[in-house]
């Protein structure tokens, strides 16, 4: 890819307490940029995190955690120990209209069989401070505003701190983990396949007395105003801290999506659990917060002459369930792990095994979700599905399997079939 932008060749103000250059600088310090900063720091390389907020900051988000997303910090060294401080999550709720199932997550031999609602000030600061292993500096309160271009390749980041101190970090390969908005990384020209789905999602805090169950909500039954079945979900996501997190979340292959009013869609649903979940639907504890969820490797390209995408800026969350905390640290993973091996041989085209191994690791997925999410944006097959879902176990454990990212090579049950099925339809639909 063409790096776009102005070139920089100015020995501009440094910031940080590193080197001159470092090996890579990393912009965003969410899930991906930390995860990908502990590999390359793990592996010896000097990386500087550029983060325009001071942790713990608030990330608008439903703070699940699920099963894969469990095993991904296990990796990076964030175990039981530090999890078992949030609320931990052993069951599912499927609900529609009156009827609900109550499912395990699904039985993986590569996952834990729980999940846990973490709040993502704490999360998130959690792993700011034990990710940023020796080697990687973390430079809070600074904004990466410009792309340092050199010949096509980018070499850093102009920053902007605080007092508008504008300087420059320096760095072999940079590796954009700026989030959704990803306005650092549209500067290099990634762009969202427009005709491929994404999410929205709207969430806020109710207190409930009810805040320790140790299950997740998930109400299959959202309609739009006009009372046709919405592609997505709403959810209780109980914290045991008092709270739990409430909110909705629609896919935009839904038939009604572009009237949809996700304050208002928030507000009905609250307003219909609020008995059951003992909480007043007027007393939310903050103002509702939305924000967009590209999904399914949805935003391109995700890898240059010398910089990587990872995480919400490559689009990299799942198209049905809009979880994207799992894929942030996976895909953070890899990246740092390749750029490990450009800057370990020497070889900057390490960088393109990027898309491919992305491919390998979740092109099938996010393939069968982008498929089944267009599916399921017709209201009446929505609506069916959610009756099936909480009326059969095997069909609701079934479609657990294929949302959670949860198939297994080992075993050739119905969720398996169907995303066979799915994964066959969609040659017949490349562009989906
Ligand atoms: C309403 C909602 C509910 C969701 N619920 C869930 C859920 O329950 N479970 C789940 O797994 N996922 C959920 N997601 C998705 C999840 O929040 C994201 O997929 C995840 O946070 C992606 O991590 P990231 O590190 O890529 O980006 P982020 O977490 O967004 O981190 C990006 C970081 O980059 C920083 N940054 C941005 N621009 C710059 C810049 N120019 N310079 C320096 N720093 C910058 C930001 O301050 C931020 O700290 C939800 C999303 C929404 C909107």
């Amino acid at each position: 890819m063409t790096a776009a932008g102005p070139d920089h060749g100015s020995d501009g103000d440094r910031v940080g307490a590193q080197a001159d250059e470092v090996d890579v600088v990393v912009v965003g310090g969410g899930p991906a940029g930390m995860a990908a900063a502990h590999t390359l720091g793990r592996a010896g390389h000097r990386v500087t995190v550029v983060e325009r907020q001071r942790h713990p900051r608030m990330k608008t988000c439903g703070d699940a955690l699920s099963p894969r997303a469990v095993a991904e910090l296990a990796g990076l060294g964030i175990g039981r120990h530090d999890l078992d401080a949030f609320h931990r999550i052993d069951t599912v709720r499927l609900v529609a209209g009156h009827r609900s199932l109550d499912c395990p997550w699904p039985a993986h031999p590569d996952l834990p069989a729980h999940g846990y609602v973490a709040r993502r000030d704490v999360l998130d600061a959690l792993l700011a401070e034990r990710l940023a292993v020796p080697g990687v500096e973390l430079l809070e309160g600074y904004e990466a505003t410009t792309p340092l271009l050199e010949r096509g390749f980018v070499r850093g980041a102009g920053v902007s701190g605080p007092g508008d101190h504008d300087a420059e970090v320096r760095g072999r390969y940079l590796l954009v983990a700026d989030g959704a908005n990803s306005r650092f990384g549209r500067a290099l020209g990634t762009y969202r396949r427009r005709s491929w789905p994404y999410a929205t999602a709207i969430r806020s805090y109710w207190a409930t007395p009810r805040h320790s169950e140790p299950l997740i909500e998930c109400a299959l039954d959202l309609t739009g105003r006009d009372g046709s079945a919405l592609t997505g979900y709403g959810w209780v996501f109980p914290l045991g801290d008092g709270t739990a997190n409430i909110g909705v979340g629609v896919l935009s292959t839904s038939h009604e999506f572009r009237s949809v009013n996700t304050s208002e869609l928030l507000q009905r649903f609250v307003n219909d659990l609020a008995e059951r979940w003992e909480l007043d639907p007027e007393a939310p504890l903050a103002p509702p917060v939305s924000g967009r969820i590209p999904v399914g490797g949805s935003v391109g390209p995700s890898a240059g002459p010398s910089h990587l995408v990872v995480g919400d800026a490559g689009g990299f969350a799942n198209p049905l369930t809009g979880a994207g905390i799992e894929y942030a640290l996976a895909t953070g993973r890899l990246a740092g792990e390749i750029l490990s091996d450009a800057l370990t041989s020497h070889d900057p085209t390490a960088l393109q095994r990027y898309p491919t191994e992305l491919a390998a690791a979740f092109g099938s997925p996010f393939k069968i979700g982008r498929v089944l999410g267009r599916v399921a944006g017709r209201p009446t097959v929505m609506r069916q599905t959610a009756r099936l879902l909480t009326r059969r176990r095997r069909i609701g454990e079934g479609a657990l399997r294929i949302g959670l990212d949860a198939l297994r090579t080992d075993d050739a049950g119905g969720a398996e079939t169907l995303a066979r099925l799915a994964r066959t339809a969609s040659r017949f639909a490349p562009d989906t």
